[in-house]
Order: C-alpha cells, then structure tokens, then sequence
C-alpha cells in the first residue's frame, strides 16, 4: 500500500491522500479539495484514481469531488447519512464496510461520528496498520463539535473504536495541526517531556515535512487520550469547578472539547 499525503496548502492546512495499490497502480483519493494536484500527483505517477472518499460533508473534504470525477470516471464514496449533503454519491458506507482498492489493499469503514454525526474513517489492516481519520482524530488532537458534531458522541468514538485499533497504527489526518496541538497538549500538561521534545524538534519545520504519527505515540502527547492523567484533571477543576475530584473520562474528555474551542 503506499500512501501518498497531499498538500494543497489551503488556509485550513487540510492534508489530502492518495491511497494506492502497487500491484495495479489504481487509487482512492481521500478527501479531495484541490482537485488539480490529486489528478497531476496521480498521473505524475501513472496511478488511476478508481475511487474517491469523503470522510464526512463539510466542503473543505468534498470540493474536489466533481472535477476528479470528471477526469477519472471514479465513483464516489461516503457516509450512507452525509451521502444526500455532498451529492453524487455512488455508493453509501457503514460501520464495517470494506473498501477495496485493487488488488492488494482492503480498508474498513468505521463508523466516527462526533466531529459531524455521519463521518467515516478508514481503518488499514495492513504490516503497519493506517488509519485515516478525517476531522475526527488529528495529530495530538481532537475535531471540533460545533459544525454538527456532539463532544459526547465524540467521546464514544475515541473510547469505543479509535483507542482500541493497534498502537502501531500510523494517524493520517484530515489536517495538519500537530504544532499547534502540541502547544494545548504542553498548557495542559507542562511537564509531558515527550510532547515538549517533539515541539522543540518540529519548530519551524514545513506542514509537507511533519510526521505521521502512531497510536502508541497519540497516547503519550494526544490529550484526548490522556482522560486519567492527574495534571490534566487538576488543570481542568481550576477551570470548571463543576468538574468532581473524581471525573469519568467522558468528563474530563468533554470539558477538554469546551477548553480547546477556546484555547
Ligand atoms: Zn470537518
Ligand atoms: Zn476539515
């Protein structure tokens, strides 16, 4: 499988992918935005965009649908509940759909609301496994609830499907924030050397250069992984003195939501 991430440079630092099969050399486009650059970096390689994929509605993942569609006949894929909003779907998904590309890959359709309440990633089992996470899971952070999502519903999609796919499973997401994210990560939690090492070395470095990260990686410097860690908590009961001493993880999980929309 190889996964190539695409940069359009667009003021939203949306990353989009081309997901291809080396054996046939036929592609999904995840995501498109710019279509231009999806249809050069395909043909630059003589890769054949079969499929293309909306991980959920919302324009910035869906502008580019028409023109690859136009020039590569392929068909288009999303949410069986966001398929009437984008238009021109070709084939609906749910949770537990295979997506195949060529011959040799095979992606699972996970069901992710949250960030909107019909939003898909799709899960890679593979030597390393990938996820593609859309606007769900970001590089150290979280997607925003407040175009049609629900920080609860979130929660239930962090601890339910996204937490329990392999640590080893590299995190393409729908944008690049991992500095930014970084920066929430280390207000929250001062002393998290791994996330306070990792910003120091990403400083200044081009959003076309920055890691992939893992899973394994997500829960050492990810907040939103971290719903148990005391100086979160204790920075969290500072704020909202209705948090208990004692919070669940979908407590800590929503007020962190709440804080980072205005962080
Ligand atoms: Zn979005
Ligand atoms: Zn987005």
């Amino acid at each position: 499988m190889i996964v190539e991430r695409l940069w359009p440079d667009s003021r939203l630092r949306n990353y989009h992918y081309l997901v291809v099969c080396e054996e046939t050399g036929d592609a999904l486009a995840i995501d498109p935005l710019d279509a231009d650059l999806m249809l050069r970096s395909a043909r630059a390689r003589g890769w054949n965009i079969t499929q293309i994929l909306n991980t959920h509605h919302h324009l910035d993942h869906t502008a580019g649908n028409g023109a690859v569609k136009a020039a590569t006949g392929a068909s288009i894929l999303a949410h069986a509940g966001a398929a009437a909003t984008i238009g021109g779907v070709d084939r609906g998904l749910a949770q537990g759909d295979v997506i195949r590309v060529g011959r040799t890959i095979e992606l699972e359709c996970l069901d992710t609301p949250g960030h909107t309440m019909s939003h898909v990633c799709l899960f890679a089992h593979a030597e390393q496994p990938a996820l593609f996470s859309g606007d769900t899971l970001f590089n150290a952070g979280a997607g925003n609830c407040h175009q049609g999502g629900d920080p609860e519903v979130l929660y239930e999609t962090f601890s339910e499907k996204l937490a329990r796919l392999p640590d080893s499973t590299r995190v393409y997401a729908g944008h690049e924030y991992l500095l930014n994210n970084l920066g929430f990560t280390l207000d929250r939690e001062p002393l998290n050397q791994v996330a306070s090492q990792l910003r120091a070395a990403l400083a200044g470095r081009a959003a076309t250069d920055m890691p992939v990260t893992t899973l394994a990686e997500e829960k050492q410097f990810n907040t939103f992984f971290r719903l148990q860690n005391p100086a979160i908590i204790a920075g969290l009961r500072a704020r909202f003195p209705d948090l208990p001493e004692t919070p669940t993880p979908r407590e800590v999980f929503v007020k962190l939501r709440a804080l980072r929309n205005q962080w």
